[in-house]
């Protein structure tokens, strides 16, 4: 197989998604360009109750994305100058920005080298006088090992907020995420397992004061139209992108079960290679599968290898958090975080969306078998 003679398998396909659901789509965003309004209407609270609902937690409020879901998480816990926030940096930038322009600093913790997840023993031995919250983010589709998390934060006082913007629908021991700590941060910018078309994202919380303050942060502080008790910003999700995802969202289980099919497939085709190392679900855990991440010593060129068999991959993430340049002020650099450091030159994303025909993942199997670990890398 080459790419001359073969279409190249992507690393996710918008349109297949669309497809099937695009008559509704068009139905329900022609409904919204009717109505004449444009935020905080019908959609957003119908989304807001749809979306609370699905995680099992008790309210869900609509943002313009994902990274202003960890923002205003964070503001609404009270979070600011002088208090520490624990984070892992095998991450998305997007995790950790907030905490800076929240005026609070980042700790980072390294990870579990199987699950790629945030070490929870380690986040005990990173807890200081100065520690008021933590982020476990749920990367890749797999939920952190809440339960001794949860503990830890119990009896150091710590406010929980899940970035659960890789893990919609994945659950611990039965719970959805968003539902596990004080607060849940979402993402549905289109790349996501529940994508709008553009950028949107919500928090979910089961606490009323939360929920009321992030009403507020996300429109100008409102309590009328023109009266504003407190300052607030403008992060509301719009009406065309909540009603788009209201319709997608009642697919997610669909999609979330193919993802885990394709996963399956991919393992059970893969297993057996010495110089790869697959995917593990943690027990008691759904993984919904945001990426199916494998690794190996031999990355790089099996990415290249991969490529011209006509076979997409990506690298989520090449460069930890606390390598970055806009992290520099912290302190950190080689050797401090030796997990994150290795998963870093080993980590490569192979297709998984929901939509993969069986000749794909067949492809996709018989290219990566296909490596010669020692004469290509
Ligand atoms: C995508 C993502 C975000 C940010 O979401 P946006 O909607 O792109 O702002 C934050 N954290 C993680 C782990 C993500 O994957």
């Amino acid at each position: 197989m080459t790419t001359q003679d073969t279409e190249t398998i992507p690393l996710l396909d918008l349109k297949a998604e669309l497809g099937p659901i695009r008559s509704d789509l068009l139905d329900r965003v022609a409904a919204v360009l009717d109505s004449g309004w444009f935020y905080l209407g019908k959609e957003t609270q119908g989304l807001e109750a749809d979306w609370a609902s699905y995680c099992g937690a008790r309210h869900a409020v609509g943002l313009g994305s994902g990274t202003e879901a960890v923002w205003l998480a964070l503001l609404a816990a009270g979070i600011g100058p002088g208090d520490e926030v624990i984070v892992p940096s095998h991450t998305f930038i997007a995790t950790v920005a907030p905490i800076h322009f929240a005026g609070a600093t980042p700790v980072f913790v390294d990870i579990d080298p199987a699950t790629y997840l945030m070490d929870v023993d380690k986040v005990a031995a990173s807890v200081s006088p100065r520690t008021r919250a933590v982020i476990p983010v749920h990367l890749y589709g797999q939920p952190v090992e809440m339960g001794p998390l949860l503990e830890l934060a119990r009896r150091h006082d710590l406010c929980v907020i899940e970035d659960a913007c890789q893990a919609h629908g994945a659950e611990y021991h039965g719970r959805r995420t968003g539902s596990l700590g004080q607060i849940g941060a979402f993402s549905f910018v289109f790349t996501k397992n529940l994508k709008a078309y553009g950028d949107a994202g919500a928090i979910t919380t089961g606490d009323p004061a939360i929920d009321h303050k992030v009403r507020a942060l996300r429109d100008h502080g409102r309590s009328g139209k023109y009266e504003h008790p407190s300052f607030g910003l403008n992060c509301r999700i719009d009406e065309v992108q909540a009603a788009v995802v209201r319709v997608k969202l009642a697919h997610l289980e669909a999609w979330t079960e193919a993802r885990r099919r394709n996963a399956a497939r991919l393992s059970e085709g893969l297993s057996g290679l010495e110089w790869l190392t697959l995917p593990v679900e943690a027990p008691g855990v759904r993984h919904v599968y945001h990426q199916y991440v494998v690794r190996t010593p031999h990355r790089d060129a099996l990415a290249d290898h991969l490529r011209r068999e006509g076979v997409s991959s990506g690298i989520h993430y090449p460069i930890p958090c606390h390598m970055q340049g806009a992290c520099a002020h912290l302190g950190y650099g080689p050797g401090s975080l030796p997990e994150t450091e290795r998963a870093a030159r080993e980590v490569l994303s192979l297709p998984v969306y929901p939509e993969l025909t069986e000749a794909q993942l067949g492809g996709i199997i018989r290219a990566v078998r296909g490596f010669r670990a020692k004469a290509e890398g």
